[in-house]
Order: structure tokens, then C-alpha cells, then sequence
């Protein structure tokens, strides 16, 4: 598959699943957040997708960082910037698009990286890291397309029993307790949605 074609591919599947599941992500915010993750993830891949042809046409990590700039200046909120960061560095760290599991899993480091310093948190906060790092970890131990979706969505129900410690949900505290993480949720879309542009 060439650069652009991925590229696009990326866009619309993303879009895609993050429209199909955006009332959801707002119901899972609503319960330990103030109910706008849906939309906000939606605005930011709507933008993305508005530029689409674009961002097809640059080098591969030109436009994971447009991208991530994108992400920034539309979504409100925490995950916005986290987002955002998370895609430049993607794109700071891979000029082209990645050509190996090892390329691959490096792009999605840097990415965990991004949103570990600009969070200022870990895993283990019931945030979007306990599903992506879940995910690098099997990327890392050889798992296939269908073991990483498997991976993922563990990793989504794993932060049910979770404590926050960062983000909105910290201020309920124990009654962050029982409730899946919005920002899981999505991140383990996005990778979905990943592994439907590779398959
Ligand atoms: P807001 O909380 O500002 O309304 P969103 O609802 O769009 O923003 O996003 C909330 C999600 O962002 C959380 O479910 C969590 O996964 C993620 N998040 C919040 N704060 C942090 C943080 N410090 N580090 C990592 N992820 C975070
Ligand atoms: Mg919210
Ligand atoms: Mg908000």
C-alpha cells in the first residue's frame, strides 16, 4: 500500500468509527466526565477529515503532525492536546510511513511518549495510556492484527476496576471505580480503526 493511499484510508476509517461510536463515548464521559467526549472526538476527526486530500498528499510523517495540529486547534478539552501531541510526535518520530512492526511500534511509542509528558501521568490513572500501552506491549510480543484488537479492548474493559488518578474523573475518586474510561475507549477505536486500513 503506498503512503497515500494509507493515508486515506486512515482518515476515513477513523472518522468512521469515531462517528458509529461517539454516543457511546459521550455515555462512558458522562458517567465520570462532563459528557462531551463524543462530540469532542468528533469535531477533531471531522476537521481531520476535511483535509483529507491534503494530507494524503504529504510525506507520511508531514501529516500524522498536520494532523495532530489539527486535533489541537479543534477539540476543546484534555484529550484534544493529547491527541494532537500524541500524533506529532508519531510524526516527528517517522519521516515515512512505517514499514515494520518494529517502524511501527517506534511511531506508537513516541505517540505514548507524547501523551505521558504532556499528561503528565502513566499507566495506571484509568486514561487513554492503559489502553495504548496494552497495545505497544502486544505489538511487541508479535501479536497479529487480531490479537492486537483483542488487546485493545482488554485493555478498555481492564480500566473498569481502575482508580483515576488524572483527568476529570480523578475529582470523583472512588466512584471513578466501576466505570470504563471514555479516553480507552477511543484510543482502542483508533486502533480498531488502524487495524481495519492494515487488513
Ligand atoms: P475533558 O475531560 O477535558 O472533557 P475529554 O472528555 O475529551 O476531555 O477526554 C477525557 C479523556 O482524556 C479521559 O477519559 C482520559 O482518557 C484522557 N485524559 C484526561 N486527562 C489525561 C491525562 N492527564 N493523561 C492522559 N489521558 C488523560
Ligand atoms: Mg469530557
Ligand atoms: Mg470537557
Amino acid at each position: 500500500m503506498t503512503s497515500d493511499v494509507l493515508i486515506a484510508r486512515l482518515i476515513d476509517l477513523i472518522g468512521d468509527r469515531i462517528e458509529a461510536h461517539a454516543s457511546e463515548l459521550t455515555e462512558l464521559d458522562q458517567a465520570i466526565g462532563d459528557g462531551d467526549h463524543g462530540d469532542n472526538m468528533r469535531r477533531g476527526f471531522k476537521a481531520v477529515s476535511g483535509e483529507k486530500e491534503a494530507l494524503a498528499n504529504m510525506p507520511f510523517g508531514e501529516a500524522l503532525k498536520k494532523a495532530g495540529m489539527t486535533l489541537v486547534m479543534n477539540v476543546g478539552g484534555a484529550s484534544g492536546p493529547l491527541y494532537g501531541s500524541a500524533f506529532m510526535a508519531m510524526g516527528k518520530s517517522a519521516e515515512a510511513m512505517p514499514g515494520s512492526r518494529v517502524e511501527a511500534a517506534r511511531l506508537l511509542e513516541a505517540g505514548i511518549e507524547a501523551v505521558k509528558s504532556r499528561g503528565k501521568s502513566d499507566v495506571g490513572a484509568k486514561t487513554m495510556l492503559d489502553a495504548l500501552v496494552p497495545v505497544l506491549k502486544s505489538i511487541e510480543a508479535g501479536a497479529d492484527i487480531a490479537a492486537v484488537r483483542k488487546a485493545a479492548d482488554a485493555a478498555v474493559e481492564a480500566t473498569k476496576p481502575m482508580l483515576a488518578t488524572k483527568g476529570r474523573a480523578a475529582f470523583l475518586g472512588e466512584r471513578s471505580i466501576g466505570h470504563i474510561d471514555p479516553g480507552a475507549r477511543s484510543s482502542a477505536l483508533i486502533v480498531h480503526a488502524v487495524c481495519d486500513a492494515l487488513e
